[in-house]
């Protein structure tokens, strides 16, 4: 039997194999959700929080899809709606980081960064989105960054994305409500992931500085925001909002 505040629901969470998404999914599991993991590349990593969510007894399918690419986000929707049934939760979780300023970028280092942080967004959420109309129920939660918000120096680029992600969720947020269908995005502080292991240690130290808590976060920092969100009624009255689990970097 399952318990907890997503008991019956179905999520699907994208680049659950690492990082936040990972964490996210692990605590969606406990809390009763059935899961869909995606992952792109960390096959082994996918399989061990799968099986995890397997251990709080819930239903758990796997699906390796880039989804950056219009024919992976189609087949990653189809293969959870198909195995589900219904999709009532998706967590448009994954995303890349690369370094650059911006007189030295390449357009290929551009074109890469908003396909992999925007334009999975748009791509996952649109294949899911007929499922969660047609029964009239629907949680997006959408993870940006608060550099959407407030921009770095060398990640022009994916400051961009995460601030087209935001731009994304509030539109969205006004077409879709009627249906019953929430938007949301997480916007998080520097969080201690294999993402942030890449950056260099000058902007780290330079970033840690400026915090008002003087330290990144950690993943079990963040899915506690995911989990709001979507949970009911918690998270019923949210939509078209940034949220920000952030050390105190940005504060609106
Ligand atoms: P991470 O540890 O590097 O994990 C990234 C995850 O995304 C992995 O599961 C990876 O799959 C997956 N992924 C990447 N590209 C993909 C694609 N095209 N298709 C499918 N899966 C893909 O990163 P993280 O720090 O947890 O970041 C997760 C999200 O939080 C990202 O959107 C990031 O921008 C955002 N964020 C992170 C921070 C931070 O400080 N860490 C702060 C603000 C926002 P594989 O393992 O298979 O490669």
């Amino acid at each position: 039997m399952s318990q907890g505040k997503l008991s019956g629901r179905v999520a699907l969470v994208t680049g659950a194999s690492r990082g936040i998404g990972r964490e996210i999914a692990r605590l969606f599991a406990e809390q009763g959700a059935n899961l869909c993991i995606n992952y792109a590349r960390s096959q082994e990593a996918a399989e061990s929080i799968a099986e995890q969510c397997r251990s709080y007894g819930r239903r758990v399918l796997i699906v390796q899809a880039d989804v950056s690419q219009e024919d992976g986000a189609r087949r990653l929707v189809e293969s959870t709606v198909s195995e589900f049934g219904r999709i009532d939760i998706l967590v448009n979780n994954a995303g890349i980081l690369t370094q650059s300023l911006v007189k030295d970028m390449t357009v290929e280092m551009w074109d890469e960064m908003i396909t992999s942080d925007l334009r999975s967004v748009f791509l996952c959420t649109r294949n899911a989105l007929p499922s969660m109309i047609e029964q009239r129920f629907g949680r997006i939660i959408n993870v940006a960054s608060q550099l959407g918000q407030k921009g770095a120096p060398e990640l022009a680029h994916y400051s961009a994305a995460k601030a087209g992600v935001i731009g994304f969720t509030k539109a969205l947020a006004r077409e879709v409500g009627e249906y019953g269908i929430t938007v949301n995005c997480i916007a998080p502080g520097p969080i201690e992931t294999d993402m942030v292991a890449r950056i260099t240690e000058s902007w780290k130290e330079m970033k840690r500085s400026e915090l008002p808590l003087l330290r990144f976060g950690t993943v079990d920092e963040v899915a506690p925001t995911a989990l709001l969100l979507a949970a009911e009624p918690d998270g019923n009255i949210y939509t078209g909002q940034t949220l920000g689990p952030n050390s105190g970097d940005v504060m609106l």
